[in-house]
């Protein structure tokens, strides 16, 4: 369980702390709706469950789960779920806010929510993996559903996952009710390009970063930090763009080649439970050190708070790309920005999951699907658009991308908020 139980004080180093500091820094370029600023601060509805499960060897384990709905303004809740020992409330506040932004970010017709379970996923059995999440799933039924609140993967949940909280959905309501979450696999409504859409977000918005401080893809070396879903597919599009993946770190440990790393042999092993480290094609090396290895581009991609001032400082990159949520501190951001470092934030850098998220959404309530290339193309144009308009803000008041992606997302909201009204 979280310690902190009220919206308004943070833990001193959280996730939520950060979130709140970031919202702190674009109040003065939100103008009149500044008034209603603080709704950003204070998530709308957040719910703790309990997840009981009779396990494999006859004991019942408990669990605790939760889901965040922070707001709504815009449309219904949209974030992902994730698996670990450590979440807590507090963090999924955080995320689900981040979620809030992002959707505004790149214009999408949703709110910002997300869940969670702290548990190792790792530790359970296949069965006791779907028993926690059906369990999960009826419980947070309450508030989840395809109009008001809708589910996708995140830290250790994927597209069978998904399957089940869809299942076990719609066994509630009666029916089959394919949109209420996202990332499904393909033959139960799933949408081509889901699986690879953060990664490839991540792709597009550094690319055009490189391009924008003059840096040459082919030959860039690039440290990337978490090798799941959306580390190893950036690692492989930049790859396939002609840079160098230099050092890789997962949960397992770190690995490190400055001729790059052969990733065609590398994802299959970070895949099994032996993880990046079992790899033979690269050095060994203690976690501590990844920062240290000499890189053109950073890629954040595993957990909240990784890129520290102490990081920041020594960091050799020129560009940061944020796969993560909320990988960097707000220390470590100003540390970063003076350093000349390019940030391409969070909730813009990976809001490519969300919005083919938002495709795969749309294409199950018209029950017709799209072909890969529409998806990527249409995602392509969508992010383009967004982060060209961020620039643009970020270049007009003299701001950080992060601070201008805010500024961006806040206005959308907060006009939402005010065109709605207060009820009662
Ligand atoms: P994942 O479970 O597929 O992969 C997570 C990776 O992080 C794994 O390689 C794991 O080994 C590594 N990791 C975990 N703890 C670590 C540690 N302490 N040090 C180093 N590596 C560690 O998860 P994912 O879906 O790739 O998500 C990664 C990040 O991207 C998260 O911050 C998530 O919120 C964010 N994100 C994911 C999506 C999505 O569509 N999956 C969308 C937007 C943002």
């Amino acid at each position: 369980m979280s310690e902190n139980l009220s919206f308004v004080s943070p833990t001193p180093n959280s996730p939520w702390g950060t979130y709140l500091q970031q919202v702190d820094r674009v109040i003065p370029y939100l103008g009149d709706l500044a008034r209603w600023s603080e709704t950003l601060k204070r998530p709308k509805r957040a719910l703790i469950v309990d997840v009981p499960i009779e396990m494999d060897d006859g004991t019942v384990a408990h669990f605790e789960g939760y889901r965040v709905q922070h707001n709504m303004s815009r449309g219904p809740g949209k974030g992902g779920v994730r698996f670990h020992p450590d979440v807590t409330l507090e963090e999924v506040m955080a995320l689900s806010a981040w979620m809030t932004v992002k959707t505004a970010a790149v214009n999408l017709p949703y709110g910002g929510a997300k869940g969670g379970i702290r548990v190792d996923p790792k530790k359970l059995s296949l069965q006791e993996l779907e028993k926690v999440t059906r369990r999960y799933t009826s419980e947070i039924g309450i508030i989840i559903g395809p109009h008001t609140d809708i589910p996708a993967p995140d830290v250790n949940t994927n597209a069978q996952i998904m399957a089940w909280m869809m299942d076990t959905y719609s066994m509630n309501v009666g029916g089959t009710a394919t949109g209420v979450v996202t990332g499904k696999p393909l033959h139960l409504g799933g949408s081509l390009g889901r699986v690879k859409a953060t990664g490839r977000g991540v792709f597009v918005t550094g690319r055009e970063g490189a391009r924008r401080i003059g840096l040459d893809l082919r030959g860039a070396r690039i440290a990337v930090q978490g090798f799941g879903n959306v580390g190893s597919v950036a690692a492989e599009l930049f790859a396939e763009a002609g840079a160098k993946i230099v050092a890789v770190q997962d949960h397992t440990g770190t690995i490190v080649n400055e001729n790059g790393l052969d990733l065609s042999k590398l994802i299959p092993i970070a895949r099994t439970v032996a993880g990046a480290v079992s790899f033979k094609g690269g050095d060994v090396i203690p976690n501590d050190k990844f920062w240290d290895v000499p890189c053109d581009i950073l890629i954040p991609a595993a957990l909240e708070g990784q890129i520290t001032a102490e990081r920041a400082k020594k960091t050799t990159a020129k560009l940061v790309l944020e796969g993560a949520n909320g990988p960097t501190v707000p220390e470590a951001d100003d540390i970063l920005a003076e350093r000349g470092v390019l940030v391409v934030p969070d909730v813009i850098c990976n809001a490519g999951g969300v919005t083919v998220s938002y495709f795969e959404w749309v294409q199950d309530f018209s029950s017709f699907f799209w072909d890969e290339d529409e998806i990527n193309v249409r995602l392509d144009r969508i992010m383009m658009n967004a982060l060209n308009h961020i620039w643009d803000t970020a270049d007009k008041h003299k701001i950080t991308l992060r601070t201008a992606t805010y500024a961006v997302a806040c206005e959308r909201i907060l006009m939402a908020r005010q065109e709605r009204g207060l009820y009662p």
